[in-house]
């Protein structure tokens, strides 16, 4: 028995019957691709991928490590994923989850007008690698379809027989530092720098490392001075990104700069749809406008939703109804929900705004505080039970009505004022989704 083989028969003892028998029994571990340090499954489709990940994968690793005695990091896939590409010029860096995810296409990804801007630019650059817009950068909130339109510009490259490295900041810095202590910067470099398309997701992480920008700033000359093609994204433009050189700050500016929006309604119900088509999950009208019109914005909240749905609707072999969808979704948002408290959010918004969580607490008048309050008390409204005189006595407020007019005043401002705006969806996209 592999070692693989071995973490599967050790879950088998840990859960029940079913879950094994629908689930964990159709993984496959692959002996050849897996190391000490990194474990590969395979799963037959994208619903036991996601089920498996959130629900087994801590439990995988933790395993992976007692029986093997080393530390691996796990990655669940889907089978034909790896097959596909094995006569295709990647590089793969065996650490983390770097490999392109083919249904990361552009067939895939519902164009709205949230997203059209970034769309239009990736799919440009997948025409013209280099030519166009280098580097370019797409920013927005969690779960908006970042990653998904870097890969499927990704994939096609790949296509074309280009070397394609797809990395996170985390995984960069990994690597270098794997390399410094090696001392084979020389391989570093080469990999790196000679490779035709460069992805670097979430730069923002960036911030406040200095080395690796240094490294960074020399990778980003060379590709960028030999014509190939860069892509960044981060969940916030170049200039918000604070604890950046300047310099790279500069260049990230060079090409295009495009942000996602959160989706609308619309494009909501276009993305459920294709979901369920990719994943062979069949509901009706009613309950994809129900879960559209529940979901803020994040997309991935959504993948969560329907494949648990799907999930438990095989477990417990019953039919996916409305009455069904809403006591799935209840739960899922209460789980995500149940930790955001007022002090929570005003905490978050307080630190993001720069200011004192008691200031926005306060009578204060000056504009800062004014602003921000607003902000914590429209999303204390959005996210949490809490009822108009609870907020008005959280937030030093006379009484409900003091509360309702702020909340009217509000409203006018989301309509009227862009940025106040998306200063809200930003902040409601990050408590929404690091829960
Ligand atoms: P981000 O990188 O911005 O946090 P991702 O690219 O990981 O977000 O997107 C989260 C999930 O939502 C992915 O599975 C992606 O396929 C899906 N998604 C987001 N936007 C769209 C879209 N417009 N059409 C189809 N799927 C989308
Ligand atoms: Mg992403």
């Amino acid at each position: 028995m592999n070692i693989g083989q071995k973490v599967l028969e050790a879950l088998k003892e840990e859960i029940t019957e079913v879950e094994y028998k629908r689930y964990i029994r159709h993984l496959t571990y692959d002996v050849k691709k897996s190391s000490a340090s990194f474990a590969i499954f395979y799963a037959p489709n994208a619903l036991v991928v996601n089920w498996i990940k959130n629900k087994y994968s801590e439990k995988i690793s933790h395993l992976f490590e007692v029986l093997s005695g080393s530390k691996a990091s796990v990655e669940i896939t889907l089978k034909n994923i790896i097959e596909k590409r094995k006569s295709k010029k990647v590089v793969e860096i065996k650490q983390g989850s770097s490999l392109l995810n083919p249904s990361h296409s552009f067939n895939n990804f519902m164009v709205g007008g949230s997203n059209q801007f970034a769309y239009a630019a990736v799919k440009s650059v997948s025409e013209n690698a280099g030519k166009v817009y280098n580097p370019l950068f797409i920013y927005g909130g969690v779960g908006l379809g970042k990653t998904h339109l870097m890969q499927a510009a990704g994939n096609v490259f790949q296509d074309e027989g280009k070397t394609v490295i797809y990395t996170s900041v985390e995984q960069f810095l990994n690597d270098f530092i794997r390399h410094v202590r090696n001392k084979t910067m020389e391989r570093f470099q080469e990999k790196y720098r000679k490779c035709d398309v460069l992805l670097i997701d979430d730069v923002q992480f960036l911030s406040g490392k200095e080395g690796i920008q240094e490294e960074f700033f020399h990778t980003f000359e060379a590709l960028k001075g030999a014509g190939k093609q860069i892509i960044l994204t981060a969940d916030k433009h170049p200039k918000k990104i604070g604890g950046l050189e300047k310099r790279l700050q500069s260049r990230f500016e060079w090409g295009l700069v495009a942000d996602i929006q959160p989706p609308e309604l619309e494009t909501k119900i276009a993305i459920i749809e294709k979901k369920c088509e990719i994943n062979r999950v069949k509901l009706s009208k009613d309950i994809v406008n129900y879960i559209a019109t529940v979901i803020e914005s994040n997309v991935r909240e959504i993948e969560g939703i329907l494949s648990k749905l799907h999930a438990y609707s095989q477990l417990m072999n019953i039919d996916i109804d409305l009455e069904f969808t809403k006591n799935i979704l209840k739960d899922q948002i209460r789980e995500s929900r149940e930790n955001l408290t007022m002090d929570v959010i005003t905490q978050f918004v307080a630190k993001d705004l720069n200011i004192k969580p008691s200031e926005i607490r306060s009578k204060g008048r000056s504009k800062n505080i004014v602003y921000s309050r607003r902000i914590s008390i429209y999303i204390c409204r959005e996210l949490t039970q809490n009822t108009m005189p609870q907020l008005a006595q959280y937030f030093g407020m006379k009484d409900h009505t003091a509360i309702s007019h702020t909340l009217r005043k509000i409203n006018e401002l989301i309509q009227n004022d862009e940025d106040f705006k998306v200063k809200i969806s930003e902040l409601t996209n990050k408590l929404t989704s690091s829960s």
